[in-house]
C-alpha cells in the first residue's frame, strides 16, 4: 500500500515502515558516531522503548556501548491495508539494526503496567540475560490499571488552583490562539499522579530485585521535565508537575532501598515527541525554542540528549552531576540565560502572522511528521509498502 500522512489533532494515524526504520537508522548512526562508551552498562532493560526519549535510551547504550537491550513497549503491528503504529517500526528496525551487529535485542508488546509483562520481562532476563545492570524508565501514558485493584487512572494535563490562559499554537491550522484551560479537580491530581508518577517504576524496580535479576550496583533512571516559568502553570504547576514531583520522590525511596546513586531523575530538554505534542502550549514554545538553539548552535533531539546522559552523566569517572534536588540536568542547554531571555521576548510578541519570523514552526513540523516515518530523506513514498512487519526476537 501507499502510506500517506493522516493527521488528526496532534497525531497522526499512519506510520511509513521505511521511514521508521530511516528515522531509526539516523538516530543509530549518530549514536555511532560518537566515541564509544566507557564503562557503559551491558544489559540493559527500557520500558517505553519505542519511541522519543525512550527509544534514543535503547540506541545509546547498544550502538556506543556494545550493551544487549531489552525494550517494552505498547504498540500496534500492522496488518494486511493498515499500518501499524510508528513505535513498532522503529522496533522492528532497532531489533534488525541491533541483529546485524551480533547485538541481543528482545523486545515486549504489552501493558508495562501489568503484572503479567513484569512477570514476562523478568522471566526473559533470567533466561537470556541472568541480570540487568541499567534500566530506563520512560512511558508517557494516558492512562493505567492499578495491577492490584483494577481501577483504571487517567492522566490529564491541567492547572492546578485556577484557570489558566495562554498563548497556543494550533499545529493543525498553524494559528496562534489564547486557550484557556481549567483547574484540575482533587481527582485529576490523583489520577495523573497514580499515571504519570513512580509507583509504578518502583513496582518495576521492586518486582526485577526480588527475583533476582537485578545486578549489585544495577542503575536506573526516569525523566523529568522542568522549563521555563512560561510553562509551569500547564507543566511544572499543574497536574502532570504533581507526577514528576512524585517521580522524585520516587527516586528517593529506590535510592533507601537499593542505596544512594542507584535512581536518578533526569530532567531533559523539549522535544518534539508524541507526547509533548499532546502538551497545549508547549508545541509553540518549542517552535520558538528551536529556532534560536538552531541560531546559537545548541539544537538537541532526543538522541543528541541521551548521548550526552550517558557520556557525561552515567558513563563519566566522576558518575552523574547533579542539582540541589539530586536531579542530573541535561535541560542546561535549553535553560540557559540567554537561550530562555530571547525565547521570552520573542513569546511576547509572536502571532499568526509572524510566526515564521520569530519561530521554527517548519522545523516543528518536519520533526512531528519524522516521528511517523515522513519526509525522511532517502525514502520514496511514492512506492508500494508492506504494513506487516514482524518483530524479529517475536518471530
Ligand atoms: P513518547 O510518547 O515518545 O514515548 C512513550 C513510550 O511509552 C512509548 O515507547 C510507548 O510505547 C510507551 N508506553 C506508553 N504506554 C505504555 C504502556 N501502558 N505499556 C508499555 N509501554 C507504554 O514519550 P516521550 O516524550 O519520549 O516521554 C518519555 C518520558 O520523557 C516521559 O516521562 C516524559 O515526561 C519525559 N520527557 C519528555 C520530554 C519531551 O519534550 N518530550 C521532555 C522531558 C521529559
Amino acid at each position: 500500500m501507499i502510506v500517506q500522512p493522516k493527521i488528526r489533532g496532534f497525531i497522526c494515524t499512519t506510520a511509513h515502515p521505511e521511514g521508521c526504520a530511516a528515522h531509526v537508522k539516523e538516530q543509530i548512526a549518530y549514536a555511532k558516531s560518537q566515541p564509544p562508551l566507557v564503562n557503559a552498562p551491558k544489559k540493559v532493560l527500557v520500558i517505553g522503548s519505542s519511541t522519543g526519549y525512550g527509544l534514543s535510551s535503547r540506541i545509546v547504550p547498544a550502538f556506543s556501548g556494545g550493551a544487549a537491550t531489552m525494550g517494552v513497549f505498547f504498540e500496534k503491528p500492522g496488518a494486511e491495508g493498515k499500518t501499524g503504529s510508528t513505535g513498532w517500526y522503529n522496533s522492528v528496525a532497532f531489533e534488525e539494526a541491533a541483529r546485524a551487529e551480533g547485538l541481543y535485542a528482545r523486545s515486549f508488546n504489552g501493558d508495562a503496567f501489568s503484572k503479567e509483562i513484569k512477570a514476562e520481562v523478568i522471566e526473559a532476563i533470567s533466561a537470556d540475560l541472568g541480570q540487568v545492570d541499567f534500566v530506563v524508565y520512560s512511558l508517557a501514558s494516558p492512562r493505567r490499571t492499578d495491577p492490584d485493584t483494577g481501577e483504571t487512572y487517567k492522566s490529564c494535563l491541567k492547572p492546578i488552583g485556577q484557570s489558566y490562559t495562554a498563548k497556543n499554537l494550533n499545529t493543525d491550522k498553524k494559528v496562534v490562539e489564547p486557550v484557556t484551560l481549567e483547574p484540575a479537580s482533587l481527582e485529576d491530581i490523583v489520577h495523573t499522579v497514580k499515571v504519570m508518577g513512580g509507583e509504578d517504576w518502583e513496582l518495576w524496580l521492586n518486582a526485577l530485585a526480588e527475583a533476582g535479576v537485578l545486578a549489585p550496583g544495577a542503575r536506573t533512571v526516569a525523566y523529568s521535565y522542568i522549563g521555563p516559568s512560561l510553562t509551569w502553570p500547564i507543566y511544572r504547576d499543574g497536574t502532570i508537575g504533581r507526577a514528576k514531583s512524585h517521580l522524585e520522590d520516587s527516586a528517593a525511596r529506590l535510592n533507601e532501598k537499593f542505596g544512594a546513586g542507584s535512581a536518578y531523575v533526569s530532567v531533559n530538554k523539549a522535544v518534539v515527541t508524541q507526547a509533548s505534542s499532546a502538551i497545549p502550549v508547549v508545541p509553540l514554545y518549542i517552535s520558538l525554542l528551536f529556532k534560536d538553539m538552531k541560531q546559537r548552535g545548541l539544537h538537541e533531539g532526543c538522541i543528541e540528549q541521551i548521548q550526552r546522559l550517558f557520556q557525561d552523566h552515567f558513563c563519566s569517572t566522576e558518575g552523574p552531576q547533579v542539582d540541589e534536588g539530586g536531579r542530573i540536568r541535561i535541560d542546561d542547554w535549553e535553560m540557559r540565560k540567554e537561550v530562555q531571555s530571547a525565547v521570552g521576548q520573542v513569546w511576547d510578541r509572536v502571532t499568526t502572522e509572524n510566526l515564521d519570523e520569530l519561530g521554527d514552526f517548519a522545523g516543528y513540523q518536519a520533526e512531528f511528521l519524522k516521528l511517523f516515518g515522513f519526509g525522511l530523506t532517502g525514502v520514496d513514498y511514492s512506492l508500494d509498502t508492506e504494513p506487516v512487519r514482524d518483530m524479529p526476537s517475536m518471530a
